[in-house]
């Protein structure tokens, strides 16, 4: 069985960047805005290590996120990296873990990296369309994107890719295109975010002018379902879908405007889930059947049965059915269903499903 994973999340500020992507308020996001030094980060590992239960049998991981950290000056970096690694060579924790832009790596930067014990990047890519990441303001195109990504794997780190939906000049097909061309990269996860609407941005001004509408939040359901179906054909692990809210970021009100939903990543596997059941109930022939049951492991329950038992009535709808009935099976595998209809019984894979799709 493999080690359970603990993340010690460090948040650095605005301190790493210069640019003001339309959508960014770093100093919102991570919920401060001082510089962090030694003390400070050492400090936050210790109060996040004696929370981890028997650490040493755990795999913990040291991640900077926000800002740009390889944009931080060198001597802040060293500082910041030797507490992490101080760590890491004392064998308490397993990784340390970065993020960045992708104009910001190089050979040089990526030596430093590695000599204080960076074992995964995160570049935040955004988009694949040069014409998004202008109108996005980021200061950067997707040729940076395939050098650096070149560049990180030349030094055999592992990495990471994020992407968002609904950005200025996105489309449906430009959003799918950028999973298409991530997937080309071959990361080892990606993360999708849906572009939210935050209060004291450039895209906050966008939007009050009528020059920006974000995706609503179906649209967005619908956009990232084909994004993670595409990621788990090629196996690739999505690791989140959706923003870390912090709590000063909804007590402040700053969502302004978005596909915001606490739950955002069920309800988008729920949406894939339903897909699956559609295909197997077509592939049936189900029609006007009186009762079926639906065999089913527990960790996989909820996304059958959808928010509010959407996708159950959905199915009960659709194919005419009076009464689809739900039995936990933990035999069965993750994602696997057993369907009894009519005498007869048959085994169905989610996995198996998304790879059948073209
Ligand atoms: S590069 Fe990152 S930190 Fe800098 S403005 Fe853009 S999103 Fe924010």
């Amino acid at each position: 069985m493999s080690k359970k994973h603990y993340i010690i999340p460090i948040f650095i500020p605005h301190i790493g960047c210069p640019f003001d992507c339309v959508f960014c308020n770093q100093r919102k996001i991570t919920g401060f805005d001082l510089e962090p030094n030694a003390d400070f980060i050492d400090k936050q590992i210790s109060r996040h290590y004696e929370t981890i239960p028997d650490p040493l049998t755990k795999n913990i991981e040291i991640a900077f996120y926000g800002g740009s950290f390889t944009g931080i000056k060198i001597e802040k970096q060293m500082e910041l990296l030797s507490v992490a690694n101080s760590w890491k060579i004392n064998g308490l924790i397993n990784e340390i873990r970065i993020s960045t832009r992708p104009d910001y790596i190089d050979n040089s930067t990526l030596e430093l990296l590695k000599n204080f014990g960076v074992s995964i990047i995160e570049l935040g890519v955004q988009s694949m369309d040069d014409q998004v990441l202008e109108k996005s303001e980021r200061g950067h195109t997707a040729m940076d994107v395939i050098r650096a990504v070149k560049i990180i794997k030349n030094h055999s780190i592992k990495l990471g890719l994020q992407m968002m939906l609904g950005l200025p000049g996105a489309t449906y097909e430009k959003d799918v295109c950028t999973s298409e061309l991530l997937i080309s990269l071959n990361p080892d996860f990606v993360r999708i975010y849906p572009t939210l609407v935050i209060k004291n941005t450039s895209l906050e001004k966008q939007f009050i002018e009528g020059k920006y509408k974000p995706l609503t939040l179906y649209e967005t359901i619908a956009i990232a379902k084909v994004v993670l179906i595409r990621f788990q054909q090629n196996n690739i692990p999505v690791i989140r879908i959706g923003i870390q809210p912090t709590e000063e970021l909804l007590a402040q009100g700053d969502v302004i405007a978005g596909p915001f939903h606490p739950s955002i990543r069920q309800l988008v596997e729920s949406a894939a889930t339903k897909d699956f059941l559609t295909a197997i109930f077509s592939q049936l022939e189900i029609k006007e059947v009186d009762h079926i049951v639906l065999q089913t492991n527990n960790s996989f329950l909820s996304l059958i049965v959808g928010q509010k038992k959407n996708n159950i009535d959905y199915l009960k709808k659709k194919f005419m059915i009076r009464n689809i009935k739900i039995i936990t099976n933990n035999v069965l595998s993750d994602k696997e269903i057993i369907i009894s209809y009519n005498a007869k019984q048959e085994l169905f894979s989610y996995n198996q499903f998304i790879n059948n799709i073209v």
